[in-house]
């Protein structure tokens, strides 16, 4: 790995050294790709932690343009970028916060096949869409490649992460067999929204830089309308269609 550079390191100088990233972890992040999608409500902030924190390279999937009840909570948008295309106005946001990150913007959601190649070329997903099929793509595309994976859902006042190391813990399939149900317009509270998705960028920042404990194999919910937070472990199921044996042919 080559050394990080002096500005590099007075830039990052507040998140190296003791119970915080090594200077190892610092240069595994500078090495790391990372694809987040979608970048809105949740993959905004994550996008933004991500890139501040110093994600040599991230893959930022939106399509769309920005219209107004996206201003409540997506943190990468301004009132300036209303009608704009939503994936150059969040990838100018995120290089103008670090210019030591490569960004690249993708103005759609990627289909199975585009999942895959993303997959195929980054270290971590951070799987952020508001739709369970585009969640259950960005799993697919995880488990195919090998490729960890933090899915992130937000409901109202509720956050909710499921971080997989695909072959050893359960995957979004392991623990939803159906499809939960789903709202076009479902009600969401913008500091919700950031507090997951930053809760999500911490995942990947552990992953990527072998810091700490991840939270492998486990789901991670914060109720906020009612103040809990809850951890639970969560187990593979063999039948599962995505990871099970079948799935392996085994
Ligand atoms: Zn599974």
């Amino acid at each position: 790995m080559p050394d990080l550079t002096p500005d590099e390191l007075e830039r990052y100088s507040r998140q190296i050294g003791p119970g915080v990233l090594s200077l190892d972890g610092q240069q595994r992040l500078r090495c790391s790709t990372a694809l987040v999608t979608r970048a809105g409500g949740m993959g905004g902030p994550a996008a933004l932690m991500l890139a501040m924190a110093g994600v040599g390279r991230l893959i930022v999937a939106h399509g769309g343009h920005l219209i107004s009840p996206d201003l409540n909570r997506q943190v990468l948008g301004s009132e300036q970028g209303l009608g704009k295309p939503r994936a150059a106005e969040f990838a100018a946001y995120l290089r103008g916060m670090n210019r030591f990150v490569q960004v690249e913007p993708l103005d759609y959601e990627p289909d199975d096949d585009q999942a895959l190649e993303l997959a195929a070329r980054c270290d971590v997903i951070l799987s952020c869409p508001p739709t369970f099929e585009e969640r259950l793509r960005l799993n697919r595309a995880a488990v195919i490649t090998g490729t960890p994976l933090i899915d992130a859902a937000q409901w109202g006042m509720t956050g909710t992460l499921i971080v997989v190391r695909p072959g050893e813990t359960a995957c979004l399939e392991c623990v939803y067999p159906a499809p939960p149900p789903f709202e076009e317009l479902f009600p969401v509270v913008g500091a919700i929204s950031s507090a997951t998705g930053s809760l999500a960028a911490l995942e990947a920042i552990k992953i990527l830089s072998q810091t700490g404990r991840p939270l492998w194999g486990r789901m991670f919910t914060y109720d906020g309308y009612h103040g809990r937070a809850t951890a639970v472990q969560l187990q593979r199921r063999p039948q599962c269609p995505r990871c099970g044996a079948a799935a392996r042919g085994a």
